[in-house]
């Protein structure tokens, strides 16, 4: 099997960043659900262990509110009596929300995102229809977390998940407070030596299986002939120079950006949805990252922060609703150097700034982005109390265009396809090209969804749908 990609390392966007000894993980892996991991390395005989060892965080996270902040502890109980605090009988109503989200994650992560979602007969399970006033696709998120609580807080800690699935709380199915299950009961982890070291296992597994990587190279075309693909061209630049490669097919397995295959590597006739289709489509958020290295310690500092001291509703609207660039942004901090000493030089701190912006803006510079980065760095000193502006000696930017020029991703999108209601399963766009029938896709764009866990089981639905149609 051959894999084009057009880094020079494999992972995609949980590729690693690496300067002056600081090292980042371009996206960094905060859900895990590491049962997903542990069965993609079990179906080759092997254990996730043998390739990184996981590190539970406590302190889970961080959020940082308009008058305080929250230390979200990784046990359960804890956790419980603190909420217990804020709103009383709170504890006891967290068992019970939890054991509805633990229902939708047996169902939604063991069987909902197994569907290739090539039919609607695919759902005709018993066990399916039974559970599906259980599963909540009808009840908002909002709607749902409202039921149980009504502290203000509490409320934000569980929907702020959902904000990075590509919708309001309000307009997201209540099944995804699923993340909540993965996030409170199964915890939050950090592979040691970062997302990378994941990355690495399936790349050592892949090679022992005879998988060619080809790095480097930009897939530029699908060759057809009678609706079938016949291989893929690529284009790679060295010391200047051009070079244009063919590679024949059995079958194509489309992982990069859904829509840049469609409209770059495909005739308009081959291809399987219209200009107008896509641009009905609701993308997840995109984003605007700044990769920080400072020559000292923080004393105040955990591997995951969340900013959540300003307009909650606002910020979400601006993403949403009127798609601008926000005014006060919520903002999220992750400084893997709090855990992994290897990941700064000695005396160092590196630090991960995530602004979720809205998908397709226009006028993204680096004067935005530095005003930006301006705002919520006099906020983040604040808050912790301490300065960093002084001991910043790197510090690149990361934004929407970026991901168009990387990524070739869609309008700058970070997170591919909104999970709404109606970009679900069967509705979003095909695993299988309608046109070319040895041609597939996987990834973030198509079943079942965003997100490193989801994008590793696309691959795993795909190569089962190929198997079954063109044998081994
Ligand atoms: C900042 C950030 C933080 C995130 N945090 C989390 C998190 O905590 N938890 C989580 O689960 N998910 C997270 N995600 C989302 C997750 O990273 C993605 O959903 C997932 O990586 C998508 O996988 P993919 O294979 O679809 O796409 P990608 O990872 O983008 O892989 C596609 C690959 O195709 C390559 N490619 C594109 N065009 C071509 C071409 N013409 N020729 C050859 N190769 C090409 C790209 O270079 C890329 O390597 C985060 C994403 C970002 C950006």
């Amino acid at each position: 099997m051959n894999v084009v990609e057009r880094h020079a390392i494999p992972g995609g966007r949980a590729r690693k960043l690496e300067e002056q000894g600081f090292v980042f993980d371009m996206g960094p892996s905060w859900y895990w659900m590491p049962d997903v991991f542990e069965r993609y390395f079990s179906n080759f005989g092997k254990t996730a262990s043998s390739f990184y060892r996981l590190r539970r965080l406590d302190p889970s996270y961080r959020m940082y509110w308009k008058d305080d902040h929250w230390d979200i502890p990784a046990d359960y109980e804890a956790l419980k009596t603190m909420l217990e605090g804020v709103e009383k009988g709170s504890g006891k109503k967290l068992d019970g929300y939890l054991a509805q989200a633990a229902y939708k994650y047996k169902v939604g992560m063991g069987r909902l995102v197994q569907k290739p979602g090539q039919s609607w007969s695919e759902f005709l399970d018993w066990d399916l229809i039974k559970g599906l006033l259980k599963l909540e696709v009808f009840t908002s998120m909002q709607r749902h977390v409202a039921r149980f609580f009504t502290h203000e807080k509490i409320r934000q800690l569980l929907e702020f998940p959902v904000l990075f699935l590509g919708a309001l709380p309000r307009d997201t199915p209540a099944l995804y407070s699923l993340m909540n299950y993965a996030d409170i009961r199964g915890g939050t982890w950090y592979p040691e030596n970062g997302m990378y070291s994941v990355v690495d296992g399936m790349f050592s597994v892949a090679k022992e299986l005879g998988v060619q990587f080809h790095f480097r190279q930009n897939a530029t075309a699908i060759s057809t002939e009678n609706k079938r693909a016949t291989g893929v061209t690529t284009e790679q630049v060295e010391n200047g120079r051009l070079s244009v490669q063919h590679y024949d097919a059995d079958v194509v397995i489309a992982s990069a950006d859904y829509h840049f295959v469609e409209t770059h590597l495909l005739p308009p006739a081959l291809r399987s949805y219209t200009d107008a289709y896509w641009e009905k489509k609701v993308m997840a958020p995109g984003c605007l990252l700044f990769y920080v290295g400072l020559n000292k310690k923080l004393k105040h500092i955990l591997h995951h922060s969340l900013f959540f001291d300003v307009d909650f509703d606002r910020h979400g609207a601006e993403i949403y609703t009127t798609k601008t660039w926000p005014k006060d942004p919520l903002f999220y901090v992750c400084t893997t150097s709090a855990t992994d000493a290897n990941a700064a030089p000695e005396g160092g701190e590196n630090l991960f700034f995530l602004i979720p912006v809205a998908a397709g803006l226009s006028g993204d510079t680096e004067a935005l982005r530095q005003a930006y980065f301006l705002q919520i760095v006099t906020r983040f000193e604040q808050r912790i109390g301490e300065t960093i502006r002084d001991h910043i000696v790197l510090m690149k930017t990361f934004g929407p265009q970026d991901f168009v020029n990387e990524y070739n991703a869609f309008k700058g999108n970070a997170y591919g396809l909104a999970n709404t209601l109606f970009q679900t399963a069967i509705l979003k766009p095909s695993c299988r090209s309608k046109k070319i029938r040895n041609l597939f896709y996987t990834g973030q764009l198509t079943v079942p969804g965003p997100g490193v866990p989801p994008s590793l089981i696309s691959g795993e639905v795909v190569a089962r749908e190929v198997i079954k149609q063109f044998g081994t």
